[in-house]
């Protein structure tokens, strides 16, 4: 559906009239050498978008170009009527050129010189900018100028991870002519604003959590994450028992002869065999297209998730749907995981979707069902399975933090290429990025070859949940995860690379100081598994609990030796000083930490709050001093320590 939408757009741009275009200034010898014009009427993106430009291209040459409307333009004066333009959005010059910006699919944008100036066009739409459901294909188009012709790097939030190379001109080379689709018709990084911790102390104060919101959600749109459609998923089934529990005891789980959650409040899985529970999904489905009629030309989509939990049904029918156990199921798994001699039940699901796409086929043959494969349903189905592209499934492992084994990162990959062998398209749908606390846990590398393979094998979104925010810590991991959205196939290195060069002058040595942390984490690997699995904890959960255990003392000299020659490296540069010191202050954080879980941590039955109370102090007053320097989300941060540490009861 969507290429042929965008071959469509290749044949409209081609059919257009275009007078030649030549080299274009839009900053001469650092002065405005061009003005922004938007349309009269535009979505809010569009000043947004102009917004961006202006900010940026001060920030590189000191020359801050003007905003108009196309109405103003015959009322400017004669010196800045005779600059150069570029036109944002549908404005009629875009039109003159041939390109119908209503025609662009949403997020897909057009970047070209005419003799008019430069036109940036792309598939907008209504929505507040920083939100990832609304269209923002010119917006993207400015970034791509950014990056292509300013150099920018968006290392991260805020103006200090900003990296803006100064220029005193800006030259749009001859004939720019570049059409961009997003590589992934979703590409979603859930932000991680909601987290809180019980002791609020140790978060953000709410005004620096407001701030800090704003920063990170326009650095996720300067990477391009958003959507080209809505779809609405996500566990289907967790109010239904209070709903329909009374009425319909058959839809849900059978476990040791009862129907619905094993004890009051519990969580509970669905009888997906039941054809009965099959007609109400979509029955809800067709009665939510009648209140809000899809769009002509949109995808339908019927969200069948399961809820969070492992498919547990023991009825005679759901277990005659099963497959086969296979004979690696259990490989991946800790010896305390529940998936550990879970029953297999993959075959079971993809029977259940089927049956939901069947029924919902007759009422529209394009709907496409979205399904997580979780639990004791990720090992792929029984080879031989068929299912088609209009499956969306999340690939949604339990655990599979990195760093992995050779033999685990093989056993993921087996797991993925069999689902794409059943012809259904994926989405990576993974929780791991949650992992490391606010830990130097370094994994860019072996987190990128990970992304790149299934980017090669089939994944069209991805939404993985959710940023934990450690700028200062795990930048190099951030980064490689957003640029990859942007550029699946960039090589690892040339990556990192781009990461490290904001650090000007200390590039090298800001490289040797993750190199670090990476063999650190890689060498250590065995250690921090098993240490997790001693205490039955979640390392995107409570890592907090063993802070001090994965990171003791020891491990801090080296690095610390390696930013303060980085600093030396950097002194004469004082952006790229500003950001080493970003670094150490990272490092410094992450100290205070490890000493807080070693004095607190619930692991211990001696730890108490007495005990603790000077080294908790000293890091609530250290987050005080910069939480406004963006080195980490410290609500997260807080969130996993309330789950990890002896702390105060009282809220404040
Ligand atoms: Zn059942």
């Amino acid at each position: 559906m969507y290429h042929i939408r965008i071959a469509c757009l290749f044949v409209f741009l081609l059919s257009g009239l275009q007078p030649a275009a030549s080299a274009f200034d839009i900053v001469r010898d650092g002065r405005p050498a061009a003005i922004i014009v938007i349309p009269d009427a535009a979505p809010e993106i569009i000043p947004y978008a102009a917004g961006e430009l202006v900010w940026h291209i001060e920030k590189s040459t000191g020359a801050k170009l003007q905003v108009v409307s196309e109405s103003q333009l015959h009322t400017l004066p004669s010196a800045a009527a005779a600059l150069g333009r570029v036109y944002l959005g549908g404005t009629h010059e875009t039109r003159a050129t041939g390109i119908e910006p209503s025609r662009i699919p949403a997020e897909t944008f057009v970047l070209k010189t005419t003799a008019g100036g430069l036109v940036i066009a792309g598939g907008d739409g209504a929505g507040i900018p920083f939100s990832t459901n609304t269209p923002a294909g010119t917006l993207f188009g400015v970034y791509e100028l950014l990056e292509r012709h300013l150099g920018v790097i968006w290392a991260w939030p805020g103006e200090l991870g900003t990296h803006v190379p100064k220029k005193t001109t800006v030259t749009i080379p001859d004939g720019l002519d570049l059409t961009v689709t997003p590589p992934f018709i979703q590409r979603n990084v859930r932000g991680g604003l909601t987290f809180k911790g019980k002791y609020a102390a140790l978060g953000f104060t709410p005004e620096a959590s407001e701030d800090y919101a704003r920063a990170q959600s326009a650095y996720l749109r300067r990477h391009r994450m958003g959507r080209n459609e809505r779809m609405a998923y996500g566990h289907v089934f967790p109010k239904w028992w209070a709903q329909y529990g009374a009425e319909h005891p058959e839809w849900f789980q059978l476990l040791r002869g009862k129907r619905g959650p094993a004890k009051p409040g519990a969580s509970y899985s669905m009888c997906v065999s039941n054809p009965s529970l099959h007609e109400k999904l979509v029955g809800d489905w067709i009665a939510q297209r009648e209140k809000n009629p899809v769009p002509p030309g949109a995808t339908s989509y019927l969200n069948a998730c399961e809820n969070g939990v492992l498919g547990l049904c023991e009825c005679d029918t759901c277990r005659s749907w099963d497959g086969p156990r296979p004979a690696d199921y259990d490989d991946p798994y800790g010896s305390k995981s529940k998936m550990r001699g879970s029953r297999f039940v993959t075959d079971r699901y993809v029977k259940y979707w089927q049956a939901v796409q069947n029924l919902a086929r007759k009422t529209d043959p394009n709907v496409v069902v979205v399904a997580y494969n979780y639990y004791n349903y990720f090992h792929a189905p029984t080879p031989g399975t068929k299912l088609n592209p209009n499956f969306l499934i999340g690939s949604y492992p339990s655990g599979g933090g990195f760093p992995r084994s050779q033999e685990k990162a093989g056993w993921f990959r087996r797991q993925w290429l069999g689902w794409h062998d059943t012809g259904a398209r994926l989405f990576a749908r993974g929780n791991h990025v949650l992992d490391g606390y606010n830990a130097p846990h370094i994994i860019a590398r072996e987190f990128a070859d990970e992304f790149r393979f299934q980017a090669a094998h089939g994944m069209v979104a991805s939404d993985y949940d959710a940023l934990t925010g450690q700028w200062a810590t795990q930048g190099p991991n951030i980064y490689v995860l957003m640029r990859l959205h942007v550029k699946p196939g960039a090589d690892t290195d040339a990556l990192l690379d781009e990461y490290y060069s904001v650090f000007g002058p200390a590039a090298g040595i800001v490289r040797e100081y993750f190199t670090y942390w990476e063999n650190y984490t890689r060498e250590n690997r065995d250690r921090l598994e098993s240490i997790f699995d001693e205490l039955g904890v979640s390392r995107s959960r409570n890592w907090p609990v063993a802070a001090h255990r994965v990171h003791p003392p020891g491990c801090f000299p080296p690095a610390d030796a390696i930013l303060a020659r980085a600093a030396q490296a950097a002194a004469r540069d004082a952006d790229a000083l500003a950001r080493v010191t970003f670094l150490q202050l990272g490092l410094r954080h992450v100290k205070l930490c490890a000493q807080v879980s070693a004095l607190l941590t619930t692991a211990d039955p001696d730890s108490t709050l007495a005990r603790g109370r000077a080294a908790l102090d000293a890091l609530i007053a250290f987050r005080r001093a910069h939480e406004r320097e963006w080195i980490g989300n410290f609500n997260h941060s807080a969130w996993e320590e309330s789950m990890s540490w002896v702390l105060p009861k009282n809220a404040h």
